[in-house]
């Protein structure tokens, strides 16, 4: 029994002592200790295995037997390699057995296999045992299955840094890599590319198809890059439509450019989704490691810059990255100084654009649209300045001047026995913020005399989401000023549409992209319908924007679009040639109107 005990467990001292030592002497009471470690190992639930110092099992307890599947018989003369999955590099167990057999512990998780073959994770220490001479004899193993704790932790992990929804990397799992493609290629000195790739125009899938459609088409937009970026893991999706690609330069595809180009290739054909073909064109902005920047700020400030440039220059292409196009170039900082100086020096002008209904094309409506006369840089495009006119804060009384302009200059075409049009102005985000909005339009009305129900004014989807409930209060307060509000671009913004319910709006206004894309894309079509007859579910009155030629018109009046906007009627016009427009000579209204450009104007008057 003795020589049980020692064989089994370890050097006699240390068992007597570690079991009531002033009895142990007693032979009886000895065997009694025996049995009482022997039924603690044989019932113990941690799996137990003592092998010899070569590695050969001698014993296994019934837990070892439940958690491999393997009995005592199987085991016994085997080595522990018997539940070796293969998942442990051969330096874990070279790290294992120098530990032991210097007489250490050794501790650590192990992926063993289930003589089912099923994988499962023991929580393992190995411990070395001496005899009386301090020579080791035996190794004991004592492990527990950790595979629901293993397998929660990786589970979490997984979310921690993978996208569910298109098992791509995530944003901080694509941080990661980007860190480590910058060090090596700082230590190699080599380059790659970061692709920043944005779906064109996404949301209106989202808008007409439902979000479970837009969840398949990310999905199969996301193995349609993996395809063509061919490396794996080097695609990640950082949220929305957004996707990067680190890229390396590969056998076939040499420059980040080729590559943008393969993908712009590869997105020309159809999505199959709930059979439909849809399609989707990607803007691609590229920066270069290091010409571009050195660190992963700057990569992805100057990837994303270059993507908005490639969205702005229209769909389906790519830009790479060009240290100009970063806000503050020369030429930007001095177009802000004379903006500066521009309304002062009255260098700003009020210009309009009619809006008619179709059928007689009378002209129902007219939108106000800002110009500035630049004596130093010429007709500057308000998609220039119109931001700067916010990042300077410029933008608060440059806005009220318009607005004070466009109410009085449009009440005094106003005639006896004309119906007054809508005037429709243009209010920034920053505007409508800035809290002295509905004081100046209160102010307004009352010194110019416009009827408030003659005054729609323009917001964009922006607005409302960013600060829904801030912006509701002022929208309520604009609407019981009697003032009309209208959601400018719609369709382009954010996919929810719960709030035309909840704020008083009383007209949509349909991007033109859409109109654009009405006669090449029946995708354009379903969207433009559906927004129309949204619209008129929800009572709101509808005006399409950017109509350019005779066949967006009939579609556009086939739809039911009661007003519509663009250069197939007038271009924005100063307002001495709208009011031309408005009070034709010999009375009476447009009834034709064709051409683009205030010249090219030919008016058929009644
Ligand atoms: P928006 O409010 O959506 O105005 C419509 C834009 O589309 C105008 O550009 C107009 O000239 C253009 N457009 C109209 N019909 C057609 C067409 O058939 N084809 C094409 N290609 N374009 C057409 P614009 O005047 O350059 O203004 C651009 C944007 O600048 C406006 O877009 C608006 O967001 C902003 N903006 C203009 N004036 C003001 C203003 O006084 N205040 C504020 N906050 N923003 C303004
Ligand atoms: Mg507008
Ligand atoms: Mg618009």
């Amino acid at each position: 029994m003795k020589l049980q005990l020692h064989k089994a467990f370890g050097r006699e001292t240390s068992v007597s002592e570690h079991i009531r030592p002033a009895e142990a002497k007693d032979q009886r009471e000895m065997s009694e200790h025996l049995r009482m470690l022997a039924h603690a190992v044989m019932q113990t639930d941690d799996a137990v295995m003592i092998t010899t110092v070569f590695g050969i099992i001698q014993f296994v307890n019934p837990a070892f037997e439940r958690y491999t599947g393997y009995c005592a018989q199987e085991a016994v003369g085997r080595t522990p390699a018997l539940v070796k999955s293969g998942e442990h590099p051969s330096v874990f167990f070279a790290e294992l057995w120098k530990t032991v057999r210097n007489g250490k512990v050794f501790r650590a998780v192990f992926t063993n296999r289930h003589k089912s073959g099923k994988i499962y994770y023991e929580e393992k220490t190995i411990t070395p045992i001496r005899d009386a001479g301090e020579e080791i004899t035996h190794f004991v193993s004592t492990g527990r299955d950790v595979s629901s704790r293993v397998l929660a932790e990786a589970r979490l992990d997984y979310l921690a840094h993978y996208d569910v929804l298109t098992q791509l990397p995530n944003r901080r799992l694509f941080m990661t890599r980007l860190d480590l493609a910058i060090s090596r290629c700082q230590r190699d000195s080599t380059k790659f590319a970061l692709l920043f790739i944005d779906l064109d125009r996404f949301k209106r899938i989202n808008d007409a198809l439902g979000n479970a459609a837009g969840d398949k088409m990310l999905a199969k937009v996301a193995s349609r890059l993996c395809e063509i970026a061919h490396v794996p893991g080097s695609v990640a999706r950082l949220g929305g439509d957004e996707f990067t690609i680190i890229f390396e330069s590969s056998k076939s595809l040499k420059t980040g450019s080729q590559l943008a180009e393969a993908l712009i290739a590869a997105f020309a054909d159809p999505f199959e989704i709930e059979d439909r073909e849809l399609f989707t064109g990607i803007s691609i902005g590229i920066a270069a490691y290091p010409d571009d920047g050195e660190d992963i700020e700057s990569l992805i400030r100057h990837a994303d810059i270059a993507m908005h440039q490639a969205k702005s220059q229209g769909r389906s292409t790519y830009v790479n990255f060009s240290p100009v196009m970063e806000g503050g170039t020369p030429e930007d900082l001095s177009i802000e100084a004379s903006l500066r100086s521009a309304l002062k020096n009255a260098e700003f002008e009020v210009y309009y654009q009619p809006i008619v209904r179709p059928g007689d094309q009378r002209i129902v409506a007219v939108e106000a649209l800002l110009r500035w006369h630049s004596p130093q840089h010429g007709e500057v495009p308000p998609s220039r300045f119109i931001t700067m006119l916010e990042e300077t804060g410029l933008i608060a009384p440059v806005g009220r001047w318009v607005l004070e302009t466009a109410c009085a200059e449009i009440k005094a075409l106003e005639q006896p026995g004309l119906e007054p049009v809508i005037l429709a102005v243009n209010i920034s985000g920053r505007q409508f913020r800035d809290g002295k909005l509905i004081n100046d339009v209160r102010h307004i009305l009352q010194t110019t005399g416009l009827a408030a129900a003659q005054l729609e004014l323009e917001i964009t989807e922006s607005i409302l989401i960013e600060d829904a409930s801030a912006a509701g209060k002022t929208l309520v307060e604009l609407a019981a000023l009697g003032v009309r509000l209208a959601i400018d671009d719609f369709g382009t913004g954010y996919s929810s549409l719960s709030y035309l319910r909840r704020f008083p709006i009383n007209t949509l206004k349909i991007d033109r992209s859409f109109v654009t894309e009405m006669e090449s894309s029946p995708d354009a079509v379903a969207i433009v319908k559906t927004i129309i007859s949204l619209a008129d579910n929800l009572g709101l009155e509808i005006v399409a924007e950017g109509v350019e030629t005779a066949g967006q018109l009939a579609l556009l009046s086939a739809f039911g679009c009661a007003k519509l906007q663009g250069y197939l009627f007038s271009r924005p016009l100063p307002l001495a040639g709208f009011s031309r427009l408005l009070n034709p000579p010999g009375a009476g209204y447009v009834t034709e109107m064709a051409g683009s450009g205030e010249e090219a104007l030919k008016l058929v008057v009644r």
